[in-house]
């Protein structure tokens, strides 16, 4: 996309965006009245951010773009308080979020003889319908089962030859784990692929699932806010997640100012030919980087590297920043534990205090006292490596740490709730 283009795109958006009275008063404040006032990429830049706050501000319809009676449809994503943030689309804006979908699955060599197991929620969250749409527009058969019911899905998915896999990382594991329970084995299944999304994962992750379930998974990205999944996803060449030609990537230090290609930052999106609810420079508040280029697959336009982390996830455990991901990609290097932890941080006196609660495997766990000793320390010494701050990590037994059915809670902070008691 040349230059001119790009403006072009832009001043489309702005134009859209001007409708909300939201957007309308925040682009005022920088002297833009009409999409003809941003006349180049710095005019554009100086364009304030939208967050998830703004949103709330707005509850419900402050930011739509169009009137109620244009939309179809609305979904919304769950605050952890108060009120939810509130999407919309139009008849438009369903039927282009399908195609976006639909070429991203069709990059990750998904086609009409597919049969896809949806197993993300379908509701208010935009991740079973938003898939689901892009299968159906790529042609291939949706199974639209939802999260959950796992003994079901595995039986489904064995007697209906389920090709392809959608759900959170954490579930699939989960779903690999159960396979035992119910009598089954990976060879009993016909799946070959899985589109996983929705939080971010690590690539030891990646090769957990795609050995215990005989598959290649692969990463979505998308957030109901600039909307839903299928903003970025993996291709088969593993050259990192495409973003779709609909959105506007930019990369941004923590000050705000836009970081060059390559460079790692926070997130932020504008949409293209987006009508109901359309973005401008909404932050994700998800950290990666973004390069520009073709890739064999026939993807033109912006790459983005998997998102590690996510700028709320970030704690800061005596003065040092840690991500959940750090701490996953530290213990999944050592051999003997089971792919899931918690993380609980507390405070003691003055002093921040780590503890990662890790399940060993029942190999492991049938060994000498002498040996899991062993184990232990060889986590917290890598731990340390990585992090530069020390933690307790106690062994649990296998099984025993809650498993996830959607997205996996692995972090307790016990410093907040003294903080709200
Ligand atoms: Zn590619």
């Amino acid at each position: 996309m040349t230059q001119d283009e790009l403006l072009l795109h832009l001043r489309k958006t702005i134009e859209q965006v001007l409708k909300a009275p939201y957007y309308k008063k925040k682009l005022a404040e920088v002297g833009i009245y009409y999409p003809g006032d941003v006349k180049s990429l710095e005019d554009f830049r100086k364009i304030p951010l939208t967050d998830k706050e703004a949103l709330r501000q707005n509850y419900p319809f402050g930011l739509f773009a169009e009137p109620l009676e244009k939309m179809v449809r609305i979904h919304a994503s769950s605050g952890t308080t108060g009120k939810p943030t509130v999407v919309g689309y139009t008849r438009e804006d369903i039927q282009l979020w399908a195609k976006i979908v639909a070429n991203g699955l069709r990059r990750a060599g998904i086609t009409s003889n597919d049969v896809v197991q949806v197993a993300y929620g379908y509701g208010l969250f935009t991740g079973g319908m938003g898939l689901h749409y892009g299968c159906e527009e790529l042609g291939a058969l949706v199974i639209p089962i939802s999260g959950g019911n796992t003994q079901r899905q595995l039986m489904l998915m064995r007697d209906f030859g389920s090709t392809v896999l959608c759900c959170t990382p954490s579930y699939a594991l989960y779903l690999a784990d159960s396979l035992g329970e119910e009598g089954m084995t990976k060879e009993d299944l016909k799946l070959r692929v899985g589109i996983f999304g929705a939080e971010p994962w690590t690539e030891q992750m990646r090769a957990e699932i795609e050995t215990r379930l005989g598959i290649r998974a692969l990463d979505i990205y998308g957030l109901s806010e600039t909307m839903g999944p299928g903003v970025s996803l993996e291709c088969l060449k593993g050259e990192g997640l495409h973003i779709d030609e609909n959105f506007y990537p930019e990369i941004l230090d923590k000050d705000g100012n836009v970081l060059p290609e390559g460079e790692t930052g926070e997130l932020v999106l504008t949409s293209f030919n987006k009508m109901g609810f359309p973005g401008l420079r909404y932050r994700t508040k998800d950290i990666t980087s973004i390069t520009y280029g073709s890739c064999t697959c026939g993807h033109t336009g912006w790459t983005m590297k998997r998102v590690s982390a996510r700028v709320d996830d970030m704690l800061i455990i005596r003065g040092v920043n840690v991500f959940p991901s750090q701490i996953e990609e530290a213990i999944l290097s050592v051999g003997g534990i089971e792919p899931h932890y918690l993380i609980v941080v507390d405070r003691e006196g003055n002093l921040d205090t780590l503890e990662v609660q890790i399940e060993v495997n029942a190999a492991s766990f049938n060994d000498e006292i002498r040996e899991l000793e062993e184990l232990q320390q060889r986590l917290q010494t890598k731990i340390h490596e990585i992090l530069n701050i020390a933690a307790r990590v106690r062994l649990v037994e296998p099984k025993s740490i809650p498993r996830s059915e959607g997205k996996a809670k692995r972090v307790i902070d016990k410093r907040k709730e003294k903080q709200l008691s």
